[in-house]
């Protein structure tokens, strides 16, 4: 595992234990000589990582989109910076870079990225690992949901196990090498769910 991606809180939290464990993923990475990919800001957790990463030696690549730049949120310690156009660009730049995905503590921004690559892992698009680092229970309700949705027919069970998560960084890092994807693939495994519904219902489709 050369590098992995991190996405992370703009903000620093509530809880000083974010921050904290920002940090000392980033120093871990920077330890475990796994660089570390990231969306290039100063800011809240974001920064905090990167900092820590790059005062242990590490390699960091911020990924940041040219208007982030113009606006300047860019931590301006970074040696590796890759501008690019736009969020759709920056995403799979990070993506292609990484060989696994993390996610810390943070909002709309962190969520959104972390659920797409796991999307595109129950997709088969890559077979790299994606995990939550639970900080302080912060995910633990999102956890329940997940377990709810594959309770109500929504995530395949192997698709929730896919997922993988811990409470402190080298934990999580240690389960990322021992990962495996997931076998069971989701179009066929949607498909076989609509026909047995179609067959209760009496559903005649095409
Ligand atoms: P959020 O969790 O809503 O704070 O958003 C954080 C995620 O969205 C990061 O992983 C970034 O990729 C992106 N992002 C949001 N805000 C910023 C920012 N100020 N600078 C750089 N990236 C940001």
């Amino acid at each position: 595992m050369k590098r992995i991606c991190v996405f992370c809180g703009s903000s620093p939290g509530a809880n000083p234990a974010f921050m904290k464990a920002a940090e000392e993923l980033g120093t871990l990475l920077a330890v475990r000589k796994i660089g570390l990919i990231y969306g290039g800001s100063g800011f809240g957790l974001m920064g905090a990582i990167s900092r820590a990463a790059i005062q242990a030696g590490g390699e960091v690549i911020g990924v940041i989109p040219r208007a982030m730049v113009e606006k300047g949120v860019e931590s301006h310690g970074l040696t590796d910076v890759r501008m690019v156009s736009d969020m759709h660009e920056r995403k799979s730049l990070m993506a292609s870079l990484a060989d696994g995905f993390i996610a810390l503590p943070g909002g709309y921004g962190t969520l959104e990225e972390i659920f797409e690559v796991i999307t595109w892992a129950q997709l088969g698009y890559h077979n790299k690992p994606c995990g939550f680092l639970n900080i302080a229970g912060y995910y633990d309700h999102l956890f329940e949901f997940l377990q709810h949705g594959s309770q109500q027919g929504f995530i395949d069970a192997a698709h929730l196990e896919m997922v993988l998560w811990d409470e402190t960084p080298s934990l999580l890092l240690d389960r990322f090498l021992l990962y495996r994807p997931p076998e069971v693939d989701k179009l066929a495994s949607a498909a076989k769910k609509t026909a047995g519904y179609n067959h209760q219902n009496g559903i005649h489709s095409h």
